[in-house]
């Protein structure tokens, strides 16, 4: 991405803004295993943070890609991933998705409020039993003369137990006499849905304990025969393989961004930490087996970083880069896990504690081969280019 000084004027107030809003409370919220999510989103709209790129009409600020991409970077810089996972659902997930596939009612009751960060939103697609393998998915939706009936269950959701809605990913058929609803499934029939967590029958609970991202609420909603309103569809039906395949490659280059910035974070750090600390009479960092290892990392960040913002450059011009994203995911992911271990290993035991800020970016570093799509389902979707573009 070309930033300009424009670009570089908003980076230098978002980072004051996230600094002033994260920093008090953070590593407490981290020990807490939550954090005020609705104050902080609400605080967040009344900077005009949650709606950079959506357009005006929306409450947004009609921005190009390159005020989302200095946003994720700026968040991967905090010393904990959970707020940039957290807030990536919200902007960079659903808000878009309502601005491109909300008719007018999603817009007034849900998108606009989003945007001022009065309403918390959460992205529906995993479910208990798998998430790779979207038409396998369950959670069914049957067109009724009241409404569209629900059924099913998801789960690993990031606000999954705080969100005021949900955007759920399910298979939409058509009802048939009442003997059950005809037989579909496949990605033709993903659709998606926008479902408030407040209807009868949704059930909202929190995922605790987990490896990393400790503040971020995950959690899960369960959905029995929860009526929703026909506007609430997003898109046609049967559209939602198509509009989430679009979400995912924007979501994917933020994630990228995001560990690119977390990598280099961490890079800066242990590089320090390599000059001062002394084995064997000098520092880590005179050792070559040591340096050369930062130096790997080093070279491997630049490629990566770039490869990111000619990423969202292709974005912001519009073209389809799912793959170009996916491959941006992959790459910055792994880096960023390698990039964790490394550090930790440099600082010792002293790293594996408790409170060390390297064993927290260990542990977040971790979900970055799991979140926005698994690695393997990363492979999947740039061998199939392979198979087909060669
Ligand atoms: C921190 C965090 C936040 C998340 N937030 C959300 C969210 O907000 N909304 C949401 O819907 N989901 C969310 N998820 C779930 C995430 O999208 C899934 O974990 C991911 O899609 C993988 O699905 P799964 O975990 O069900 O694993 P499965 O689909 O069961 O796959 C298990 C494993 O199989 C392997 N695998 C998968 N596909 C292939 C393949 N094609 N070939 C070979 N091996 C393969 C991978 O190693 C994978 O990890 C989140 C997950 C985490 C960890």
């Amino acid at each position: 991405m070309r930033l300009n000084r424009q670009h570089e004027l908003f980076r230098d107030s978002v980072r004051a803004v996230l600094e002033r809003l994260f920093l008090p409370g953070l590593d407490a919220w981290e020990s807490a295993g939550r954090m005020p999510t609705h104050e902080l989103c609400r605080a967040l709209g009344e900077e005009g943070l949650l709606g950079l790129t959506l357009p005006e009409g929306d409450g947004g600020l009609g921005l190009d890609l390159g005020y989302s991409y200095v946003w994720a970077q700026e968040l991967g810089r905090l010393p904990a991933g959970s707020p940039a996972m957290s807030l990536s659902v919200q902007t960079d997930i659903v808000l878009p998705l309502l601005a491109e596939a909300g008719g007018t009612a999603v817009r007034t009751e849900f998108l606009r409020p989003a945007v001022r960060g009065e309403l918390v939103a959460t992205l529906a697609a995993t479910e208990p039993g798998g998430g790779s393998d979207l038409a396998a998915l369950r959670t069914t939706a049957v067109r009724t003369a009241e409404g569209i009936r629900l059924n099913g269950g998801k789960a690993y959701l990031t606000h999954g137990s705080v969100a005021d809605f949900a955007v759920v990913l399910c298979h939409l058929v058509e009802a048939d006499g009442g003997t059950g609803p005809t037989a579909s499934t496949g990605l033709d029939s993903l659709t998606l849905l926008l479902v408030p967590t407040g209807l009868p029958g949704v059930r909202q609970d929190r995922h605790t304990g987990k490896l990393g991202h400790r503040s971020c609420d995950h959690g899960t909603l369960t959905f029995t025969d929860v009526l929703v309103p026909e506007e609430n569809l997003l898109g046609k039906p049967g559209a939602g393989y198509e509009l989430l395949t679009r979400v995912f490659t924007r979501e994917r280059a933020f994630l990228a961004a995001v560990s690119t910035a977390r990598t280099e974070a961490a890079l800066r750090q242990v590089t320090g930490h390599a000059r001062g600390h002394t084995v064997l009479g000098k520092p880590l960092v005179d050792h070559q087996a040591i340096a050369f290892r930062l130096a790997e990392l080093d070279a491997e960040l630049a490629l990566v970083e770039e490869y990111t913002g000619a990423v969202f450059r292709l974005l912001d011009e519009g073209a389809p880069a799912l793959r170009q994203a996916s491959i941006a995911k992959l790459r910055a992911g792994r880096l960023e896990r390698e990039t964790a271990d490394l550090r930790l290993q440099l600082h010792g035991a002293a790293g594996y504690m408790d409170g060390s800020a390297a064993e927290r970016a260990y542990r977040d570093a971790r979900a970055s081969g799991l979140a926005g799509g698994a690695d393997e389902a990363l492979l999947h979707l740039i061998a199939g280019h392979l198979r087909t573009d060669l």
